[in-house]
């Protein structure tokens, strides 16, 4: 009587499944004609199920990627884009808080696909206030900003002298503050940018991670706070974020700089945008005639 025991069935299996390739490659070798590549099976089973990429299924194939390519759309073989999954992109917007830009980075596309996709599946998108709480709330922020309290405060005569009242700026903060000026118009350009930006932070309008404009995120281009007529009164609605190159454009748009010749300026614009009273209107404005320019 013949017994198997498991590890002998497993090991048989296992060889099995090792060389069940092999053997057809090699029979592939062997037989020109055959080309196992243009093969429905064939490629379902290396590109969706095994995951291979284009060019690994070419070289144990003896051809190159192009032509896996050709036939995956010849059998319109494709794989499924995580990011058209609406569940999916649900989950990782709305339950896990990342960042169009994140998302972006895992399915190795632009956050711009992402917000399409966003938009498209009618997901509510963030506000630029919303998304800088967001990433202001991440643990490895909230981290640093813990570490560096810590290490102050671990300074016994740091603490001594900064406790409660002992601490210099105690009750000094606006109009009690030693630098304080009591005309806005006096202070100097970077001071009365400062003290909007407060001004901004007060009101909820926090510096956005991207672009408003463009959805460039901030780490690619520098984002001014910038000032609609150049005159940079103490009024919260004359400022807007928008990313260096946006805030050119709209400089030639304005007739503020006249030396960009490609864009050309719009006449009366300055006036339609001091003819607003609200916000939004501003922004959609500004929207409107920058994304033109695009
Ligand atoms: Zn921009
Ligand atoms: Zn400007």
């Amino acid at each position: 009587m013949l017994i198997l025991d498991n590890s002998i069935i497993l090991n048989y299996v296992s060889y099995i499944l090792i060389n069940k390739h092999n053997i057809i490659y090699s029979r592939t070798m062997e037989n020109k004609e055959i080309k196992i590549y243009t093969y429905y099976n064939f490629l379902f089973w290396h590109y969706i199920v095994l995951k291979m990429s284009m060019k690994e299924i070419g070289k144990i194939c003896g051809v190159d990627g192009k032509t896996i390519y050709k036939y995956l759309k010849i059998h319109n073989i494709k794989r499924e884009k995580l990011y058209m999954n609406k569940g999916w992109l649900i989950h990782m917007y709305i339950e896990l808080e990342l960042s169009p830009y994140e998302i972006g980075e895992i399915c190795r596309v632009g956050h711009v696909t992402i917000h399409r996709c966003l938009r498209k599946f009618n997901i509510p998108i963030r506000s630029h206030s919303e998304a800088a709480k967001i990433s202001h709330n991440r643990p490895e922020i909230k981290k640093k900003i813990s570490d560096g309290q810590k290490r102050v405060w671990s300074d016994l005569d740091y603490r001594e002298s900064h406790i409660g009242e002992n601490h210099p700026m105690y009750g000094r903060c606006g109009e009690l503050h030693p630098n304080w000026k009591e005309n806005y118009e006096d202070l100097s350009y970077e001071i009365k940018h400062r003290r909007i930006h407060l001004m901004l932070e007060e009101m909820s309008i926090f510096a956005p991670e991207y672009c408003p404009y463009c959805n460039k995120p901030k780490g690619k281009r520098k984002l001014d706070l910038m000032n609609l007529f150049h005159t940079y009164l103490e009024n919260s609605l004359d400022y807007y974020y928008m990313c260096q190159k946006c805030h050119k454009i709209y400089h030639s748009l304005a007739g503020l700089e006249k030396r960009n010749s490609k864009v050309k300026s719009i006449p009366n614009l300055i006036k339609d945008l001091l003819k607003l009273k609200t916000r939004v209107e501003r922004e959609q404005l500004l929207k409107k005639v920058i994304l033109k320019c695009k």
